[in-house]
C-alpha cells in the first residue's frame, strides 16, 4: 500500500485507481489500530492527509468518468487522532515519491511530461499579452 501524493492530474489510469483503493484501504487499516511504522519509513503514509488525499484523487476520478461508489466520510477518519503526534505529521518526502512513480511508470511520466508542457506554454501566454512584466517574458521576446 502506498500514498504516491502527486498531482493526480499525471497519474496513468492503473495508479490512479490504485492510489485510491489503498487510501481506503490505510483507513481500514488504522481503524483496525495494526502498526504503520514500515509505512512510514518507507515514504507510503501520510496520516493526516488520508482524507483529503481522498477527497483529490475522487474528484480526479470523477473528471475523468471513472465510477466512485466508496465514500469516506471525515468521521471515518478521526482513528487518526488515536496515532501518535509523530506519526500523525509524518511527511511523505513528495519529491522523492515522484521521481520514483516516474521511474517505475512510463504512462504516468509521459502525463507528466504533456501536462508540465501545457501549463508552460499557459505561462507564456499569459506573458505575451503583457500581463506579467518579470525577466521570463524579457526572455521570451529578446
Ligand atoms: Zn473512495
Ligand atoms: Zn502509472
Amino acid at each position: 500500500m502506498r500514498m504516491w501524493l502527486v498531482d493526480p492530474r499525471i497519474m496513468c489510469r492503473q495508479h490512479l485507481l490504485g492510489e485510491h483503493l489503498e487510501v481506503h484501504m490505510f483507513l481500514t487499516h488504522l481503524q483496525k489500530e495494526k502498526g504503520i511504522k514500515g509505512y512510514l519509513e518507507n515514504n507510503c503514509l501520510e496520516p493526516r492527509s488520508i482524507y483529503q488525499r481522498h477527497q483529490n484523487l475522487m474528484r480526479e476520478m470523477i473528471r475523468r468518468g471513472y465510477n466512485h461508489n466508496s465514500s469516506m466520510m471525515e468521521t471515518d477518519f478521526s482513528c487518526v487522532g488515536n496515532l501518535s503526534i509523530e506519526q500523525q505529521y509524518w511527511e511523505i518526502n513528495k519529491k522523492k515519491s515522484l521521481k520514483t512513480l516516474l521511474e517505475r511508470c512510463k504512462e504516468c511520466n509521459d502525463r507528466n511530461v504533456q501536462i508540465q508542457f501545457a501549463s508552460h506554454n499557459h505561462i507564456v501566454g499569459e506573458e505575451k499579452n503583457g500581463e506579467v512584466n518579470n525577466s521570463e517574458s524579457n526572455k521570451v521576446e529578446s
